[in-house]
């Protein structure tokens, strides 16, 4: 039934044999680097690709500040924190979503509140986020207290899904009305644009991870980019166990956590972010062949919202309803291409199954619908 998506993903990747929905490439100075860390023993938490890294994240983002981490999970616990999340605040996030944030959000034994997306993003959509905080909560002393539960709202994390920008200028826009710290998960959006900005930019702090199927990867990284000086220190303290800069003694000012990114991940990092250009280049040929095929069967293509340049992370079809969706997954990953489902709401995980929720119409029809097409950098 679906031989014709199959035939031109086989052709765009010139092979039949097992495609992969996001696999990296190395094809710059990664060899070179991770040998340099060999061979000077420099392999661990200490060495100058970290800062390296740190220093052309910062540039490539624009931001004044970048602080490296070992995931992209560890620099969104670092970041609720830095917002002040403790035990019983709430956070918002969005349902469609993946379930680092809401881990996170655990981690702080905080509890998360789910809010729908735009069927246009895919990310936090601006108009519920806004429609819940004025049914359901009030602002006492510059806090936002939930009606329902009397606990403080302390956090937002909205997300670009696939690279996509969600309404961020709008999000912050409320969030700031509402006295509410916004951290924008970026993890998927390095190389994302929103009018004229990068993504995770708009937050006080931003979090991008460089996991192995993301669009470059450190074979495990994330990082934390703010242009707030005192939030960048905090965030560089809090992730190398809190310890006080000195000649030799061991002090440490508080809890800590060892969440510095190894030199050796910041070594492929660094090769990998010398390729971003072409990465993001490539992916975007590649969005423009998909987005003409499919233009001309009846599947829908999910382009990149309006004022957005995406990163095209992960490729998205749309189809008329989940029986077909099944149908596609099932014939894709028996013949060797792989395709995946968009996330099971966070709502309906056994953990977060009694978080309280807004109306989450969108977020119910994407989640049957949606299904990712591979789109590693083809060379
Ligand atoms: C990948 C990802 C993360 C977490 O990153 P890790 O580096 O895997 O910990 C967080 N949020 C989103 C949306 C992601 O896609």
């Amino acid at each position: 039934m679906f031989k014709n998506v199959i035939n031109l993903i086989q052709e765009t990747y010139k092979t039949k044999n097992h495609i992969p929905l996001h696999e990296p490439q190395f094809i710059g100075n990664e060899k070179k680097y991770l040998n340099d860390c060999i061979d000077t023993t420099f392999v661990s938490s200490v060495g100058n690709y970290v800062d390296k890294a740190e220093e052309k994240l910062a540039k490539y983002t624009g931001t004044k500040y970048a602080v490296a981490t070992t995931n992209g999970t560890s620099a969104l616990h670092i970041s609720l924190i830095l917002g002040g999340v403790e035990q019983n605040n709430e956070v918002i996030t969005q349902s469609l979503n993946f379930v680092a944030s809401c881990n996170a959000i655990s981690y702080c034994n905080a509890k998360p509140i789910f809010i729908d997306v735009d069927k246009e993003t895919m990310g936090l959509s601006p108009s519920a986020l806004k429609l819940f905080l004025e049914n359901n909560t009030t602002i006492i002393n510059k806090q936002c207290i939930n009606n329902k539960t009397n606990k403080v709202i302390k956090a937002c994390v909205p997300m670009h899904s696939y690279g996509h920008p969600c309404r961020i200028d709008k999000i912050k826009e409320i969030c700031k009305q509402h006295y509410i710290f916004l951290i924008e998960d970026a993890a998927e959006s390095l190389g994302s644009i929103y009018k004229d900005k990068h993504t995770g930019t708009f937050g006080k702090l931003g979090v991008i991870s460089f996991n192995g199927n993301k669009t470059i990867t450190a074979g495990g990284g994330g990082c934390i980019i703010t242009d707030d000086k005192f939030l960048a220190k905090r965030a560089k303290h809090l992730t190398t166990t809190a310890k006080v800069p000195h000649k030799w003694d061991f002090n440490h000012d508080m809890i800590g956590y060892n969440y510095r990114m190894p030199n050796l991940n910041a070594a492929l990092l660094l090769a990998q972010l010398e390729k971003i250009n072409d990465f993001i280049d490539n992916k975007r040929d590649l969005a423009n062949i998909y987005e003409t095929f499919f233009s001309s069967i009846d599947i829908k293509f999910f382009k990149e919202p309006k004022d957005s340049k995406s990163n095209y992370w992960l490729n998205s079809i749309i189809f008329k309803n989940k029986q077909q969706r099944d149908q596609f997954l099932e014939e894709t990953n028996s013949n060797k291409v792989m395709t995946r489902p968009i996330w099971t709401l966070m709502n309906k995980l056994p953990m977060f199954k009694d978080a309280e929720c807004g109306e989450l119409t969108n977020s119910e029809w994407l989640g049957e619908r949606v299904v990712n097409i591979p789109s590693s950098v083809r060379l």
